[in-house]
């Protein structure tokens, strides 16, 4: 080939790349405060995350890549594993083993509170949170969350009150906050507890903003105003299970994109919460977990994607409120062919089985155990505590022992034959739960770009608030 022609392609070679460049500098550099380091940050929370429920989510994913034929190793599966600042923290709150209200207090102000306080003392102080100083100093703010609107994680960013249950007066504070964006569940009691007051919605709409509820209008969405983005299907105002995901719903990771794409052309604050870890492991059903964990992570890798677009302004810092369950893996866990056949025959969450199970006395023991094989891809598994459980899910429940500590300790508050069959299911795959509560494990947190050094470290989760006002030059 002639130097004449490859001139000019050379040219237009390196001229696309200057013209990139360019490109890269007006979407990333924006005249901001002075000294302010990360311009672009991301908080995520994967609610009763610990470092157990990210490992299964890994060795789920190397387990299905070696299914699908191709070399897999146990670690770097997981988008958030791999961040290269690693850090831990304390989660207890003011009333022992925090709950979520508390430790998303915590976060979101920088103060420990009682159990069951959004963003106050739970006596009527308010505490002010990352979200609101960000918003104040011109700062975009989103919040997105598989969990309804109002659930205490988002709210704790947005809203104040002393009880974390008062979710139609935390959804008039969500209409009053100006955030810019909002996205995932939907209202939780969008009417108040009489159902007489006036729609969230309206409300919403009322001070500005577009409410979506359909793919069409939501993929609409053009930057400029203030959206809320719902989930055209719900399931009790949450997003729908990862692992019951249908065509024509929104996964996380595309209501991040979206964020990005409206928030992005001036500084902003994204949180994001995976706010069906947590109700998977209260159940102790870890298949659900890890589906939770896995489309979490995606949204994770959104996240990446726009830092690899502005890497020296953007801030990611993924963590969690608590942990939850106890969450365990024995040496059978490292099968990750065994581990990834159990967990990846599950028909949908357990809250579905549960529901079938209502009929269980009139299906007996025999048609109950084939529906449990069925959904749980259980093998023969008739052990005696999958028995002894089937009679308790038999009697009516109010003659079932549910106050004793023995039946607490075995089922909680869930089915006892959905749970024993999950058990069983877990175990095999080298899954054990403590509780079905939260505990106070310390929790990981995992951390890249701007500022994202200060991560590093064994902390108080009310470091979380100090260290993201610091990268931000916020105060
Ligand atoms: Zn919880």
């Amino acid at each position: 080939m002639s130097d004449k022609k490859t001139a000019p392609r050379l040219f237009f070679r390196v001229s696309l790349r200057a013209a990139a460049a360019v490109l890269a500098a007006i979407v990333c550099l924006y005249p901001a405060l002075a000294g302010a380091s990360a311009k672009y940050v991301f908080l995520f929370i994967g609610d009763g995350m610990g470092t157990a429920q990210r490992n299964a989510a890994e060795i789920f994913l190397a387990g299905k890549r070696a299914h699908e034929g191709d070399s897999a190793t146990r670690d770097a599966q997981l988008a958030m594993n791999s961040l290269p600042v690693t850090g831990e923290m304390l989660t207890g709150s003011l009333s022992g083993v925090t709950d979520s209200a508390a430790a998303g207090t915590a976060l979101a102000t920088g103060r420990k509170t009682k159990n069951g306080a959004i963003a106050t003392d739970g006596s009527g102080k308010k505490y002010k949170s990352i979200a609101s100083i960000a918003h104040e100093n011109g700062v975009k703010v989103g919040i997105v969350t598989t969990a309804f609107l109002q659930d205490a994680t988002p709210a704790a960013f947005y809203a104040h009150s002393d009880t974390r249950g008062r979710r139609y007066e935390i959804g008039l504070e969500l209409a009053e906050s100006g955030f810019e964006y909002f996205a995932g569940g939907g209202f939780s009691n969008p009417n108040g507890k009489d159902k007489k007051q006036r729609g969230l919605t309206e409300a919403a709409s009322s001070k500005g903003y577009m409410v979506t509820t359909t793919k069409a209008a939501f993929d609409a969405l053009a930057p400029g105003g203030k959206a809320i983005a719902i989930n055209p299907r719900l399931q009790s105002a949450y997003m729908p299970w990862a692992i019951d995901a249908r065509g024509g719903d929104i996964p996380l990771d595309e209501f991040v994109k979206k964020g990005i794409d409206l928030l992005r052309g001036g500084r902003f604050f994204m949180m994001v919460e995976g706010g069906k870890i947590d109700l998977a492991c209260h159940a102790n059903d870890a298949a659900s977990a890890i589906q939770e964990v896995i489309a979490f992570d995606k949204a994770v890798s959104e996240a990446l994607a726009f830092l690899s677009e502005c890497p020296d302004e953007t801030l990611i810092v993924v963590t969690s409120d608590h942990e939850t369950g106890g969450m365990t893996l024995s040496a059978a866990a490292d099968d990750i062919m065994a581990f990834y056949g159990a967990m990846s025959r599950q028909a949908g969450p357990y809250s579905r089985f549960e529901g079938a199970m209502q009929q269980a006395a009139k299906y007996g023991l025999e048609k109950s155990m084939s529906k449990a094989r069925e959904f749980f891809g259980l093998g023969a598994a008739e052990t005696e505590a999958v028995r002894k459980a089937f009679a308790m899910t038999a009697t009516p429940k109010k003659n079932r022992p549910a106050k004793s500590a023995e039946y607490r300790k075995l089922y909680g508050p869930y089915d006892p034959f959905t749970v024993a069959c999950m058990k069983e299911m877990n175990l095999r795959a080298g899954v054990s739960w403590d509780t079905f509560y939260h505990t106070g494990k310390l929790v990981p947190v995992s951390a890249v770009g701007a500022g994202s050094g200060a991560f590093a470290g064994s902390y108080e989760n009310t470091e979380i608030f100090t260290k993201l006002l610091e990268a931000m030059d916020l105060h």
